[in-house]
């Protein structure tokens, strides 16, 4: 499984059933506030492999050079990823809908006098 050939509807699934048999939540359903709290602690760690960079590290890490922080940052936006794929769950949110309908509300935004490029 991979990007290309897995749904976020599949990806939720995964979680769910993850949840149940680690016997976390009401049948693998967590309170969603927990889980939503949760989330920004994880958000927390993702951004720890970030804090004090230099823009040359930040550099290494965009080229491919630094395997091992790759390594971490995946795995704590994976973290990240799991705990939005179970609130999106829980709360019946669409991923691709609210996603689709958020590019659409930046797109036909006005742009801002110092609007982010990159
Ligand atoms: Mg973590």
């Amino acid at each position: 499984m991979n990007d290309s050939n897995t749904t976020l509807s599949e990806l939720k699934e995964q979680v769910h059933q993850l949840c149940l048999r680690k016997g976390w939540g009401v049948e693998g359903v967590q309170n969603p506030q927990h889980v939503a709290m949760a989330m920004t602690v994880e958000m927390s760690e993702l951004l720890e492999h970030f804090q004090w960079l230099d823009p040359e590290d930040v550099t290494a890490l965009m080229e491919g050079r630094d395997p091992e922080r790759l390594a971490m940052i995946a795995e704590e936006f994976a973290d990240v990823m799991m705990y939005g794929l179970q609130l999106t769950r829980t709360l019946g949110i669409d991923i691709t809908q609210q996603v689709l309908r958020k590019i659409d509300i930046v797109d036909h935004r006005p742009p801002k006098r110092r609007e982010h490029k990159r």
